[in-house]
């Protein structure tokens, strides 16, 4: 099964893809991740994307499809997968659309995670990452035993830059003027379905379990 998961920057949308892919060896291709990931590194993508991501604006198309092909068609072709942050355009859409199904394998289901603004913006702005191992704090709903240290290898935790406010503000717009369309893209292809993105993990977690039991007749 091939899945994308749609919604705005603190939907949940990762921490879902997470918990799914560690239960059913699903392979998580989350962009930003892998963008942050070229940054780092300090390839010639991540030089690149870097000042679009730091501005919260998005990567221009043609670098994020390529870059979401290539990993695809080396990753993922014969797994299951969930896209997670792509497409973010109907330009990214369409274009991962024609390659997968050139590929033979399209996209069977589209989640999207239906979200308020004050939980989106209360989720994003206490986020905490882990500089080594990625892990993922949130400073009221998630603590680290001890405030500014992972839990799991011990090193430094760090906020996004574009989790503060000023940024957050800039990628929601961006979500609202070139992203939300996309609802309506996939359910006229009759693959969408919908959650809610505000409740806990947990329960979340489940709703998306019911789904793929009804559509697939997955034991999750
Ligand atoms: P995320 O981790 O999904 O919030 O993404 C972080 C940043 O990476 C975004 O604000 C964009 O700058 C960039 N990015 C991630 N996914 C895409 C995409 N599908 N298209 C363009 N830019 C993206």
């Amino acid at each position: 099964m091939r899945m994308v998961f749609l919604g705005p920057p603190g939907a949940g949308k990762g921490t879902q893809a997470v918990m799914l892919s560690e239960k059913l060896n699903f392979l998580h291709l989350s962009t930003g991740d892998i963008l942050r990931e070229n940054v780092k590194n300090n390839t010639e993508i991540g030089r690149k994307a870097k000042s679009f991501m730091d501005k919260g604006d998005l990567v221009t198309d043609d670098i994020v499809v390529a870059m979401m092909l290539d990993k695809i068609a080396k990753d993922a072709k014969d797994k299951d997968f969930i896209l997670d942050g792509f497409p973010r355009t109907i330009y990214q859409a369409r274009k991962i659309d024609e390659e997968l199904d050139k590929l033979k394998i399209p996209i069977d289901l589209v989640v999207y995670f239906e979200t308020s603004l004050k939980i989106v913006i209360f989720r994003l702005t206490g986020r905490r990452l882990c500089k080594d191992c990625g892990a993922n704090y949130h400073i009221v709903n998630m603590p680290p035993k001890k405030e500014g240290v992972c839990d799991k290898c011990g090193s430094e935790l760090y906020q996004r830059k574009d989790d503060k406010e000023e940024t957050i503000k800039n990628r929601l717009d961006v979500y609202n003027s070139q992203t939300k369309t996309l609802i309506d893209y996939y359910r006229e292809k009759g693959i969408l379905e919908e959650t809610s993105g505000d409740l806990d993990a947990g329960i979340v977690y489940e709703k998306l379990s019911g789904i793929l039991n009804d559509r697939n007749k997955i034991r999750t």
